[in-house]
């Protein structure tokens, strides 16, 4: 301990958020009017930038401060025994909670309960067991799956498709049959909806915090309103500002935005009321954050109660042709999150325009609750640097490009996509496609223009040196058992055949 009374930590993650949706942020809808408020009494990071993408390359450096593939391109996961932010609270006598919105690849299965004395991660048995399978045993699942086609569609599809464009035609004709005339009846948002809205979580947390006692806490709630598919409670909607939606019109904009048949061109009509109701997503969230602190307030808790907000990953809506999130995307709509920082008695200051590496904020956050961060974590405390409110500077990322699935090991020994960004410029070495890509983000902050080869060979050379110490200069030996540990879990996961598979796709 750093000689100061412990203060209590509320870490909040909110999946699929990019920076630039945060009014604090400058996103001129109202995503964040509360939060707003408290960025105002906050340390806001301008550009705080997650070591990997999607969910399972970003938590690693989020909640135990290591690269998502310092273990080895093998390891999925929080190892067996790692030392996290969890586990450093818990050893300090703090009482620990999650509560996670059935984001699978957070579940104990992973090694997310780490560290918690209550961990809720609101999966049943059938969407926890639907994640640990690899690709061939979805297919699988999906050929069991009694057919949304009869064998008389499926003959004129096949006939449809053997002339052309005549088979695009069937396909469009099929799915506006399914979504205008065979719909299901009486649906309603609540119907639809994949993830538990933030109000349970919250309601779980406030139900938590009433019971706890004097000891300080820690509670982490990771949510998951902004993920596709996006089916946010009518009243986020209505308080955007947007009116009414029925839910048969959202079921119809999220069936089309998924259509894997249709490019970017065709997509695009569906683009800005598919991002309105993502948006309404993180309305949802900051209704229930203002409910969270109003509680929080009420028990006189808040005055000692540091609160990290920030994003796992951001989301694309076609700014470079794609949507949702994946590994293989390293543009800045994926990896710059918003990230905000309150802690009691530190007054707001300007945080710096450089990068803020995720894998930093662990620790920065141990010592701003008055915790020694432990030696285990790959990234430091900036809390000196952030008080002062500059002093940091190059953020690292990295992902497997093609693991669009971390159970297929196929995909999971896929080739590294490495991202090395400064304050202004950002170089994406992919090495599957063997490429290597440098923007200048003042210049083009949409990186619509690589640079051409010959140019800015200063910032080149150090980007690469950058690139090349991440990947040659750690100290690997101490990991090694973290990592053999979680191979063996990896492995006995892979062992255990799923008996109720169903079908989800969120990351
Ligand atoms: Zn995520």
């Amino acid at each position: 301990m750093n000689g100061r009374a412990p203060k209590s930590l509320v870490l909040v993650t909110v999946d699929c958020w990019r920076a630039d949706h945060a009014g604090f942020m400058g996103y001129p809808a109202p995503t964040t009017p509360f939060l707003d408020g408290l960025a105002a009494e906050s340390l806001v990071f301008p550009k705080a930038i997650v070591t990997g993408a999607p969910t399972y390359y970003s938590f690693p450096g989020l909640l135990a401060s290591r690269f998502p593939l310092s273990l080895g391109r093998e390891v999925v996961g929080l190892a067996p025994g790692e030392v996290t932010l969890a586990t450093v609270l818990e050893r300090s006598g703090y009482e620990t909670a999650a509560f996670v919105a059935a984001n699978p690849y957070l579940s104990a299965r992973f090694g997310y309960q780490q560290g918690f004395g209550v961990f809720r991660d609101f999966l049943s048995e059938e969407a926890a067991r639907s994640y640990v399978m690899n690709s061939g045993e979805r297919r699988q699942q999906a050929a069991q799956r009694p057919r949304a086609r009869t064998r008389f569609n499926q003959r004129v599809a096949k006939l449809a498709h053997a002339f052309g464009p005549v088979g695009a035609m069937y396909d469009e004709l099929y799915f506006q049959y399914c979504q205008r005339i065979a719909a299901p009846k009486n649906e309603s948002w609540d119907s639809l909806r994949r993830f538990p809205a933030a109000d349970v979580l919250v309601n779980e947390a406030c139900t938590w915090l009433a019971s706890l006692g004097q000891r300080p806490f820690f509670l982490w709630l990771h949510l998951m309103d902004p993920h596709a598919p996006y089916y946010p409670p009518p009243q986020a909607i209505e308080a955007m500002g947007a009116g009414r939606v029925r839910p048969a019109r959202g079921r119809y904009l999220n069936e089309s935005w998924n259509r894997c048949d249709l490019g970017p061109g065709r997509l695009r009509k569906y683009r800005d009321e598919i991002v309105r109701l993502h948006d309404a997503g993180v309305r949802w969230v900051d209704i229930q954050m203002a409910r969270l602190v109003e509680a929080l307030r009420a028990s006189g808790r808040w005055e000692s109660c540091v609160v990290a907000l920030t994003a796992d990953h951001g989301e694309e809506f076609l700014d470079h042709g794609g949507r949702f999130h994946l590994p293989s995307r390293a543009y800045q709509e994926s990896l710059h999150v918003p990230l905000l920082l309150r802690v009691p008695g530190v007054g707001k200051k300007v945080s710096s325009e450089a990068p803020f590496s995720h894998l930093h904020l662990a620790p920065t956050i141990l010592d701003a609750v008055g915790i020694e961060p432990p030696p285990e974590f790959e990234g430091r405390s900036y809390w000196r640097e952030v008080q002062a409110g500059a002093g940091w500077g190059l953020a690292v990322s990295e992902s497997v490009g093609r693991c669009t699935n971390p159970m297929d090991p196929e995909k999971r020994l896929g080739s590294r996509v490495l991202v090395v960004q400064d304050r202004r410029h950002k170089l994406v070495l992919d090495f599957e496609r063997r490429t290597e890509e440098l923007f200048d983000l003042d210049a083009d902050p949409g990186e619509q223009r690589i640079l051409p080869q010959d140019a800015e060979k200063t910032i080149r050379v150090r980007l690469l040196r950058a690139a090349l110490q991440h990947l040659e200069g750690r100290d690997r030996e101490p990991k090694a058992a973290l990592a053999l540990a979680a191979r063996v879990r990896q492995f006995g996961l892979e062992l255990s055949r799923p008996e109720m598979p169903s079908e989800t796709a969120a990351t």
